[in-house]
């Protein structure tokens, strides 16, 4: 029939041998002249109410392929393929009996072409009109996959950017890979299972989330039962080891058992789990691979495409990515506690043998100051300068201690009633000897009285330190102290005239070894703002500062005068 052999046949269209085509389709078929169906892009048929064709126009005899003469004196739909036959048939018979018009498409699969059918009734005959509409429908194809490649790029796009954030919040290897799963189960698979090699060459079954819980269970036993090997010709032990992506988007039961090259482990997988589907993608960071995330489908209501390929390696590479955080985020944390520990056994290391250097210092100077026999001015200079320096040291130290009591949580404070007014005025003579030397003049504004419940030997410290920050970085210029007090807080400020502090640097002033001057010209460890800060936050209290570069700086720091009640 026309149909199977289609328009590969010659288009012969003569419907009465020896005479033209156009000649012998203007004829009266019973009183109707056809000379305009002849002429009609849309294939025409004129049939008896019982189906036999009277009268097919050109356009449908190049549709069959075949000779008007072989198509007239048919049954309509004995002329469609099988397909189509039944349903035309009825819709035929429906039209002829009724006499209701009749419109449907039929998608002729085998030739992927369309057609609209239209049937009328009409003189007692049924009229067929037939027009291919296979471009539109191929374009409208085109235009629809176009929509639905469109709306699954959104919502994978919307997905990926939804699981960055997810896998982002947290930087603890295990509770990544754990939250990988829950994102990718259900929306992805019905189970995911994150795997890891380990430095032994055993993996380690990571995370595993499943649909239904019981299976779980089951996938865990499973890994206990059959280990993964790297040397796996396939599944994970494959992807762990040439970090490619395995990809079956169907295992069907009857091709496993069939199969004898399937491999065993495979086909447990199957029969045990249910899975009738998978893909499995390295996690890779740097050219490594860190694992291997397991996508299956046991519930048989999905396969996957290529596109699910692209999505889970999206998602494994977002993955790998928090995982090398996560991994940067240890090391460095591991690197700060090596580096707080080691500051806590040096400083205590220095501190003793300094404390029994000191006492030996102040020992021989008293000494030299009691001997009747003056020694020279020379040797007395030199000791008061080894006494100096050694203080120096021993406030370097100290700080160090500080940092290690403070970073191990032991910084406690010894509360008592106390003026900070008079204890600015009590300390202030201590240092006239280091502001003279550096050419600072100091003018103190105290208020009578600034009382409070601190720790004294803190408020102190905090003191000591913005003063000496004052002396170092204003050489040449003078100092103000202020001290004062309302109802609630009292307040010291240490303002100098030095050379000040940039804006954008400030935020960093108050964090642990940050160092703004220079390091030649001006010593110290960048570790004194960040006690006075912590001593000041245990304290309940707040520290600022006002500074701009070459114009000094004004450190005030700010205390309750009753503590919060806790
Ligand atoms: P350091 O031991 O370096 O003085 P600090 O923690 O006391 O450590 O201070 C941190 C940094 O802040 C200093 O290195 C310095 O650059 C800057 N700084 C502190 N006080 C002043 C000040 N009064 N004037 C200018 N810069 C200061």
């Amino acid at each position: 029939m026309g149909w199977d052999e289609g328009s590969t046949k010659p288009e012969l269209v003569t419907s009465t041998p020896g005479v033209s085509n156009v000649a012998a389709s203007n004829v009266d078929v019973e009183g109707l002249d056809t000379v305009l169906w002849d002429q009609l892009p849309e294939s025409v048929a004129i049939c008896t109410a019982q189906g036999v064709c009277h009268y097919v126009n050109p356009a449908m005899e190049r549709v069959f392929g075949s000779l008007g003469t072989e198509l007239v004196g048919g049954v309509l739909w004995e002329l469609y393929p099988d397909v189509l036959r039944q349903e035309l048939q009825e819709r035929f018979q429906r039209v002829a009996a009724t006499g209701e018009p009749e419109e449907f498409e039929w998608h002729f699969m085998a030739r992927e072409r369309w057609f609209v059918l239209r049937l009328f009734r009409g003189h007692g005959r049924v009229y067929v009109f037939a027009s291919e509409n296979t471009a539109e429908k191929k374009q409208e194809a085109i235009l629809r996959g176009l929509y639905d490649e469109t709306r699954r790029a959104q919502r994978h796009a919307a997905f990926l950017a939804q699981a960055s954030e997810v896998l982002a919040s947290s930087l603890e290897h295990d509770e990544i890979l754990q939250r990988l799963t829950f994102l990718a189960v259900p929306p992805l698979a019905d189970g995911c299972i994150v795997d890891v090699p380990m430095p032994d060459g055993r993996v380690r079954r990571v995370a595993i989330t499943h649909v239904r819980t019981e299976l779980v269970e089951r996938a865990r036993a499973y890994h206990e039962r059959y280990p993964i090997r790297l040397d796996a010709l396939h599944g994970v032990g494959k992807v762990l080891r040439t970090g490619t992506t395995e990809f079956v988007p169907e295992l069907r039961q009857d091709v496993a058992g069939g199969q004898a090259r399937m491999e065993e482990v495979r086909r447990q997988a199957m029969m045990e789990l249910g899975v009738t589907a998978y893909i499995i993608v390295p996690l890779m960071s740097r050219g490594r691979v860190l694992g291997a995330l397991s996508l299956v489908n046991t519930e048989g209501g999905r396969r996957y495409t290529h596109a699910d390929v692209r999505l889970a390696e999206d998602l494994a590479r977002r993955a790998a990515t928090s995982l090398d955080n996560g991994r940067l985020y240890t090391e460095a944390q591991e690197a700060v506690r090596a580096r707080d520990s080691f500051l806590s056994v040096a400083s205590h290391e220095l501190n003793t043998p300094l404390t029994s250097l000191t006492l030996n210092v102040q020992a021989l100077r008293r000494q030299l100051e009691a001997s009747a026999d003056k020694a020279p001015e020379s040797v007395s200079n030199k000791v008061v300068a080894v006494q100096r320096q050694l203080s120096r040291l021993s406030s370097l130290v100290r700080e160090l201690l500080d940092v290690s009591r403070i970073t191990a949580g032991k910084l406690r404070l010894e509360r008592e009633d106390m003026d900070l007014a008079a204890l600015t005025r009590e300390l202030l003579p201590r240092y006239a000897e280091e502001l003279s030397r550096a050419g600072c003049a100091l003018r103190l504004e105290a208020a009578e009285t600034a009382t409070g419940h601190w720790d004294k030997l803190r408020v102190e410290q905090v003191f000591q330190n913005l003063l000496s920050n004052a002396i170092k970085y204003g050489r040449g210029h003078p100092i103000d102290v202020r001290v004062g007090a309302d109802s609630e807080r009292a307040w010291l400020s240490v303002a100098d005239g030095g050379m000040g502090i940039a804006q954008e640097a400030q935020p960093r002033l108050f964090q642990r070894f940050e160092r703004l001057a220079s390091e030649r010209h001006y010593g110290g460890l960048g570790l004194g703002l960040w006690i006075v800060r912590q001593i000041v936050d245990a304290m309940d209290g707040r520290i600022h500062v006002r500074s701009a570069p070459g114009q000094g700086s004004t450190f005030t720091v700010e205390l309750p005068r009753l503590p919060p009640a806790r």
